[in-house]
């Protein structure tokens, strides 16, 4: 089969923060399945060396794409180009978040911080995936996948005994509380559809982001690529860390 023809049979899978830590792991499993994996990066040398890291440990069907969240410039170009190349999207997978709270607490974080945390985390990710639903809608079981946090739960938080008591970085907790939100009403939207749209936590993972997590990024990418491929007669509107159903 020629390598365009495999190409379009192949699922198209697009995930955003794809060079480092969990999601350039979502993008190699998602590669192993079989997808073409597009793996979004800001920065593009960060972009291209994690893509041939995938290549030189045999993963052929792996491409970069210039992605930065907080430019819709490159949500544009990363639209048409998939337009272009692929004429829908199978998996979009938005991994891409920062965590800038550092020491404060919701009592002196100060505005910026949250907006800021907000920009990447909850406005600019909406507005990437409104611009590329119509792509996601065009495939046959199209899947959209939030990577949200535990930390967004506000049961969790508000439990007395709270295993996550001591993480209170409140603008990235926020963040993806209202993150869960977009999956709710997009999900509800979308019922009755062949899309899906669901939350994963990843656990406790060791990243830049985490240094202190327990787990490897290979256990922290699998909730989300169990999301990405999901079948036809499986949940959508929900919140994940495996086969756990989180509360919000
Ligand atoms: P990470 O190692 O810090 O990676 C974050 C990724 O997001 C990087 O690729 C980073 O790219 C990218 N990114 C940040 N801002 C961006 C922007 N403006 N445009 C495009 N990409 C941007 O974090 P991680 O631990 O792998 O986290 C991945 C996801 O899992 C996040 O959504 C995080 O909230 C969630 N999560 C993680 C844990 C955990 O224990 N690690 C727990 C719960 C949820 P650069 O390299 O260019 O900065």
């Amino acid at each position: 089969m020629s390598e365009q023809k495999s190409e379009q049979k192949a699922k198209i899978a697009l995930v955003t923060g794809g060079n480092r830590g969990i999601g350039l792991e979502i993008c190699r499993q998602l590669a192993e399945e079989g997808c073409m994996v597009i793996l979004g990066s800001r920065v593009p040398v960060r972009g291209i060396e994690a893509v041939a890291s995938l290549k030189n440990a045999g993963y052929e069907n792996v491409r970069y794409l210039h992605l930065d969240i907080n430019d819709p410039e490159t949500h544009i170009a990363a639209y048409d180009t998939i337009e272009k190349d692929y004429g829908r999207l199978d998996i979009l997978i938005n991994n891409a978040a920062v965590s800038i709270d550092g020491t404060h607490k919701v009592n002196t974080v100060p505005l910026s911080i949250i907006r800021d945390t907000f920009e990447a985390n909850f406005f600019n990710l909406i507005s990437l995936t409104q611009l590329l639903l119509p792509l996601v809608q065009k495939s046959p079981a199209g899947r959209i996948v939030n990577h949200s946090s535990i930390l967004g739960s506000l049961t969790y938080h508000s439990m007395p005994d709270s295993p996550i008591k001591q993480a209170k970085a409140f603008a990235y907790n926020a963040s993806k509380t209202a993150l869960n939100a977009f999956t709710v009403h997009l999900a509800q939207l979308l019922q009755g559809t062949s899309v899906k749209v669901n939350s994963a936590h990843p656990g406790n993972v060791r990243s830049d982001m985490n240094p202190g997590g327990e787990l490897s990024a290979e256990e922290g990418a699998k909730t989300a690529v169990e999301l990405a491929l999901l079948a036809d007669d499986d949940p959508t509107g929900g919140f994940f860390y495996r086969e756990h159903i989180l509360p919000w």
